[in-house]
């Protein structure tokens, strides 16, 4: 697997495969690989001959006061986890690569209203730096395809628009979350929770089942289960951020009984946020 710093020998290394006729998958991430990521490589792999994965801790994307400096690096491990999976290339651009006057100055890539719900209400920089980086990396790479994982909808949903709007000529695949056994979402920030943070995780995963129950029994008083489901992960331990009943299609608040739905719930368990959802009808293509 090549490892790669520099855009330029990326894009002509990428030109040749384009000129081969092969189809390039890439796959951005943050590093500190866990089966989650794997899984979005793997399925990189069933759509594409050429795999790229990007290893890149965005500083944009955090606030001052988050975790940008203690986020977890590992990418000795990283790249040997990628190089199992036989990704055809890393893309470990450093910060003055990608943002050569800094990220205060680069020009800004945003999804308005999308990007305000949910977590972007409690986090209003966060969609801002996602899509101004994905935007960068996409200018870059130029894939034909790139994976985001279900596990964070809402960026999902902001990147699909973002490429829509732009008319940045690619597909977007969404990925199923996945799971510890009891449930819990792997995240690289499961890394801060303490042993009984640890075990009190699942209780979000456990919330959004039992709303999905319910709406699935044909509930359709949506303040009540959403207030039940804060009530659940605040017994859990939660500090809630939210938990919330949406339209699967666009995060807007359900206006038709027919409506597919999303539930979605976001807190912090000590200095670990954690976020999830669940699909209520699941099957359908992401
Ligand atoms: P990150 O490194 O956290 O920025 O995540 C990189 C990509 O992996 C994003 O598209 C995430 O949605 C995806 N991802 C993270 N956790 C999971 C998971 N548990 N299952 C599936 N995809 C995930």
């Amino acid at each position: 697997m090549k490892i790669i710093e520099n855009p330029d020998e990326m894009r002509s290394m990428l030109k040749r495969e384009r000129e081969a006729g092969r189809r390039i998958a890439f796959v951005p991430t943050m590093g500190n690989l866990h089966a989650g990521h794997s899984e979005l490589v793997r399925r990189a792999g069933d759509d594409a001959e050429v795999v790229v994965v990007s290893i890149f801790v965005n500083p944009f994307q955090f606030s001052a006061d988050e975790d940008f400096a203690g986020y977890p690096r590992t990418l000795a491990d990283d790249l040997a986890e990628l190089g199992r999976l036989r990704a055809y290339a890393t893309f470990v651009p450093d910060g003055r690569t990608i943002y050569p006057q800094g990220e205060s100055a680069v020009t800004r890539v945003e999804v308005p209203r999308l990007s305000g719900y949910l977590c972007g209400a409690s986090r209003p920089h966060f969609f801002r730096g996602v899509c101004t980086v994905v935007t960068i990396l996409f200018n870059i790479i130029e894939p034909d395809v790139a994976l985001f994982g279900q596990k964070d909808y809402q960026q999902l949903l902001v990147i699909r628009r973002m490429v829509r709007d732009l008319h940045m000529p690619m597909e977007v695949r969404g990925i199923p979350t996945v799971r510890e056994p009891d449930g819990l979402a792997m995240s690289s920030r499961n890394r801060y929770l303490d042993a009984a943070g640890r075990a009190r995780a699942a209780g979000l995963f456990r919330a959004l089942c039992r709303a999905r129950a319910r709406l699935i029994a044909g509930e359709r008083d949506f303040a009540d289960v959403e207030a039940d489901g804060l009530g659940e992960m605040k017994a859990a331990g939660f500090e809630a951020d939210y938990f919330s009943i949406r339209r699967r299609s666009d995060l807007e608040a359900p206006a038709d009984p027919d409506d597919d739905l999303v539930v979605l719930g976001a807190g912090w368990l000590g200095t670990a946020r954690l976020i999830d959802n669940v699909l209520v009808r699941e099957g359908q293509p992401l």
